[in-house]
């Protein structure tokens, strides 16, 4: 409702509505709702009511926002139920049913549009400002043991691809990393270096490997001893995701919300929070499902971010700004070599702030 009404109606707002003084009703926006949809509110005396309108305050909104999924669900449930039958008598839908709840249908991250952009040297800063929890665990885990198993390689292998990797740099990558352990450049060519091949669709049945999705990376293949794929989220045991988070300098708090987040089951959910903390923001302004798309956006925000950190440098504000990414980012690149990591990470921004 428009100011001139709030005010006419301050009063009555004020008595009708539970611990709203005439000056909080000022402040606060109203919506006027039919009657019909705030049902829960008037039961309840929560609104005042008008000529068949409730004035619902927007602390109260979220009431009549589920109010209504709901009855649209539940009618969407029940035609989906008496459809159901004839569907599953249809044997070209039924495999497409049965897969349907683990489907992606985002964007294919094998695409790559900006391959070749990455050098093998940007990687390490880039696993801790950039990569999700499940890359930057699997990067840690390659450069602390130079192994990977399987599922790790697939995993992590098809992530680099996604952000764009060339199988040349792929192929040095790995080597590089895994003869610094047990296997040998012999071995590792015999041993690993078809995989890899494999990955990129040039071995095999040349299929070009698409990066997992979040939800496949949630729902399949979870990690086993001394595995470090999966999603930490859903598959490290909480009180270990406290500690890393931790270690990562994430302040108690962001810490708590995660943790709820991932007890609830809301693992992406989880996951965006953990975005949020990282990248200082309120609102990533995007819906996780693809850990390609957490790089993505990362890397669009930081180049965003910089530009900001100019203005904000230009104008004296800078180091008040610069003081509360500091406390996040701190616990991982050394502070002396930030400044590295930056230059480094130079020159990718035109590429990821492009759609
Ligand atoms: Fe990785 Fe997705 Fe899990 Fe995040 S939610 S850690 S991107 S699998």
């Amino acid at each position: 409702i428009g100011e001139d009404l709030k005010n006419e109606l301050a009063n009555e707002l004020s008595i009708s509505t539970p611990g709203f003084s005439v000056p909080k009703v000022k402040e606060q926006t109203f919506y006027k709702v039919g009657l019909a949809d705030a049902v829960d509110l008037f039961r309840t005396r929560r609104v005042f009511i008008k000529d068949g309108f409730a004035y619902v305050p927007f602390k109260e909104i979220d009431v009549i926002v589920l109010n209504n999924y709901r009855t649209k669900l539940s009618k969407a449930l029940a035609l989906t139920a008496r459809s159901l039958p004839s569907i599953q008598s249809d044997e070209r839908l039924q495999p497409l049913l049965n897969h349907l709840s683990h489907s992606y249908v985002g964007p294919d991250y094998s695409v790559q549009k900006n391959t070749g952009k990455i050098s093998l040297e940007q990687i390490d800063a880039l696993s801790v400002k950039s990569f999700p929890l499940c890359m930057r665990q699997l990067h840690r885990a390659l450069r602390d043991s130079h192994h990977l198993r399987h599922g790790g390689r697939m995993q992590y292998g098809l992530f680099l691809k996604g952000i764009g990797l060339t199988l040349e740099q792929a192929l040095e990558f790995w080597k590089k990393e895994f003869i610094r352990g047990k296997v040998d450049a012999d071995k590792f060519d015999k041993g690993y270096a078809y995989s890899i091949r494999h990955n990129y669709g040039k071995e095999g049945k040349r299929t070009d490997y698409t990066p997992y999705s979040c939800m496949k990376i949630i729902m399949s293949n979870p990690p086993g001893q001394g595995d470090y794929h999966g999603c930490p989220f859903r598959h490290s045991d909480p009180e270990l995701l406290k500690q890393k988070l931790q270690s990562y300098k994430i302040p108690p708090s962001g810490i708590t919300q995660v943790l709820e987040l991932v007890k609830g089951m809301h693992f992406q959910l989880a996951c965006q929070k953990y975005f949020e903390l990282t990248h200082d923001v309120d609102d990533p302004g995007f819906s996780l499902n693809h850990p390609n798309q957490y790089f993505t956006e990362s890397q669009k925000l930081l180049s965003g971010d910089r530009e900001l950190k100019k203005e904000l440098n230009n104008s004296g504000n800078f180091q008040q700004k610069n003081n509360g990414q500091e406390s996040i980012n701190s616990g991982s690149i050394p502070t002396s070599s930030n400044a590295t990591a930056d230059t480094e990470l130079e020159g990718l921004e035109a590429y990821f702030t492009e759609d």
